[in-house]
């Protein structure tokens, strides 16, 4: 069945449900966007050409939302918890039912078991039939309920399902046995999943799919009139939540902003002003997300203390033309050095509050200085108040953006039939011959494109082979040269002919289970090449080896996307 773009969202709504704060909270922002959503639907069915797409058997389960795994969000939706997570469950629900496809939605096991057809308590492959859906978007909480309830035919399934996961998963925490042989076991990774089918909140590891949600987006008759109507020396605060302001040294940045600025907070309370916040802050409790928009379009200055991490809230205080000023982490957190990070499967390193802004966005809308530096701190908040910043939303964080990343995701990306190895085993004649190409006026090496490569998504035009430095990633290297590091083609450069295009000497090539693999060591002549895929990995390095890496070009402002990825 043809999947048709949907522009009325009440029987979305409908499905939704009722009975928690959290669900709520996603139908009161539906309900906010559905205009922007519908104008997104029409541009990108225009720009598709009205392009077939086909309808696809989609289930929601949504885990952490369940009464069975506890179920801590819904109660602190009023209260200053996390809603990053449900401002994201709402646009996931709300871009697969405006692409049109036949979409159900769970938030309970119970609804689970329903839908997919599974009786309780039936041994351990309840499952026998095929699987009634196409799709299955949920998280790890709904992968272990999953589990729970679907026993060992979730194996067989597994291809279908994408999680949704706010930080990513790295490769080598995925892989059961390498994460337990290797000291990458974490509480929440090793599902031996393809690492795509993670979904993360931000573009970070390309190891991971770029899920993303949306932010308002602002005609240009609203930009005029914020850009009017900004009040020079007006500071909102990033932090709903008391504890965000008991960072430390925050009183000393707090005085030295209070000196050029009025300065505004959203901390929710509950009768009391909390006595963290200082009687100078003009606090106006939690705000419903639509007067918060009002806040930023008068203020100037966004300002993060280095807590939350990586959240909606200053891609919406930018897109409302503000500046945010944020703190650059040295050393960078991680799982390694940080509490919150700790127990997380990936050893990313965070080297701000919120990198994306830092990387994709950058000044004059994100300016990320050393908070300890107090002359570079005020000066930073002097040098903002002078400027003249328009209100900016990175493409791929509007509805039409969303919608079109979504779209290509879910008719391209396909985990269910095996990768064939490369170059194939029984040399068929298709693959005789050098594979890459040197191309003119580059150092790049990409593809021959002869018409018998593979099918394969992203297209294999696009592939670009590098090798890194020493001690570098796949995610910097490509990074470095303007590019992005494509998972899905590892398996062309894992080989032979690709280290003769780098022109790396090997005295032996060995084929191993190793994340850091395909890689060279230069010194020592030694080459190594990946034996599971499972493990390859954009994210992985080593200061021994130089990684052979498969980088890609991007789309500017949808960077999941390359130039001819739709
Ligand atoms: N938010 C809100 N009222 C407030 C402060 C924030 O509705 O007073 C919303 C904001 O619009 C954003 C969401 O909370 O979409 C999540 O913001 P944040 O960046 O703080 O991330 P979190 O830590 O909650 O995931």
């Amino acid at each position: 069945r043809q999947a048709a773009f949907r522009t009325d969202l009440s029987s979305l709504l409908e499905q939704v449900g009722t009975g928690k704060e959290s669900l709520s909270f996603m139908k009161r922002r539906i309900r906010r966007l559905a205009a922007q959503w519908s104008t997104a639907a029409q541009r990108l069915d225009s720009k598709l050409h009205r392009r077939w797409r086909e309808q696809k058997k989609i289930l929601v389960h949504v885990g952490f939302l369940t009464e069975e795994s506890g179920d801590v969000f819904s109660p602190k939706v009023l209260k200053g918890g996390p809603l990053g997570e449900m401002v994201q469950w709402a646009d996931i629900l709300t871009a697969l039912y405006v692409l049109g496809h036949n979409l159900k939605i769970s938030v309970s096991v119970k609804e689970l078991q329903g839908f997919l057809g599974v009786p309780p308590g039936r041994g351990s492959c309840p499952l026998t039939g095929p699987l009634p859906f196409d799709l299955i978007y949920t998280d790890y909480h709904g992968l272990q309920q999953m589990r729970q309830h679907m026993g060992l035919s979730l194996r067989r399934h597994k291809c279908h399902i994408r999680v949704i996961d706010t930080f990513g998963t790295e490769p080598a925490y995925n892989h059961e046995e390498y994460a337990t042989l290797h000291g990458y076991r974490t509480n929440w990774g090793y599902w031996n999943l393809n690492s795509r089918q993670y979904m993360t909140m931000f573009p970070h590891t390309p190891d991971n799919s770029f899920m993303g949600f949306v932010t308002e987006e602002l005609n240009s008759t609203e930009k005029r009139s914020i850009q009017l109507n900004k009040v020079r020396n007006m500071a909102v605060v990033y932090g709903k939540e008391v504890s965000m302001w008991k960072l430390q040294g925050k009183e000393r940045f707090l005085q030295i902003l209070h000196r050029y600025m009025e300065v505004h907070g959203t901390v929710y309370y509950e009768t009391q002003r909390p006595p963290e916040v200082p009687a100078f802050v003009k606090n106006h409790g939690l705000l419903p997300q639509h007067e918060l928009q009002t806040l930023l379009r008068r203020a100037k200055l966004f300002i993060g203390f280095g807590f939350p991490y990586e959240g909606p809230a200053p891609l919406e205080a930018i897109a409302n033309g503000c500046v945010f000023l944020q703190p650059k982490f040295h050393p960078p957190h991680s799982s390694l050095n940080h509490e919150f990070f700790r127990g997380k499967p990936t050893s990313r390193e965070v080297s701000s509050q919120h990198p994306y802004a830092e990387q994709y966005i950058g000044p004059p809308h994100v300016i990320t200085v050393d908070f300890n530096n107090s002359d570079e701190f005020e000066s930073s908040v002097r040098e903002i108040m002078r400027s003249q910043v328009e209100p900016y939303l990175p493409y791929e964080y509007t509805c039409e953006g969303m919608l079109e990343r979504v779209h290509a995701y879910i008719q391209h990306q396909e985990f269910c039939i095996p990768e064939a190895p490369f170059p194939p085993a029984n040399g068929s004649r298709a693959w005789q011959g050098n594979p890459f190409v040197r191309l003119p006026n580059s150092t790049l090496l990409g593809w021959a494109a002869n018409g018998s490569a593979p099918s394969c998504w992203p297209p294999l035009s696009a592939l670009r082979l590098l090798e890194s430095a020493e001690g570098q990633s796949c995610v910097d290297a490509c990074r470095g040269a303007d590019l992005v590091c494509e998972p899905a083609f590892f398996r062309f450069v894992n080989n032979k002919e690709a280290l003769v295009r780098l022109e790396v000497q090997c005295e032996a090539v060995e084929s191993e289970m190793n994340h850091i693999f395909p890689a060279f060591s230069v010194q020592r002549r030694e080459c190594g090449l990946q034996k599971d895929p499972l493990l390859f990995s954009c994210a992985g390095l080593s200061p021994k080896y130089r990684r052979v890496c498969p980088c890609r070009d991007f789309r500017r402002g949808q960077v999941a996307l390359c130039r001819d990825c739709l």
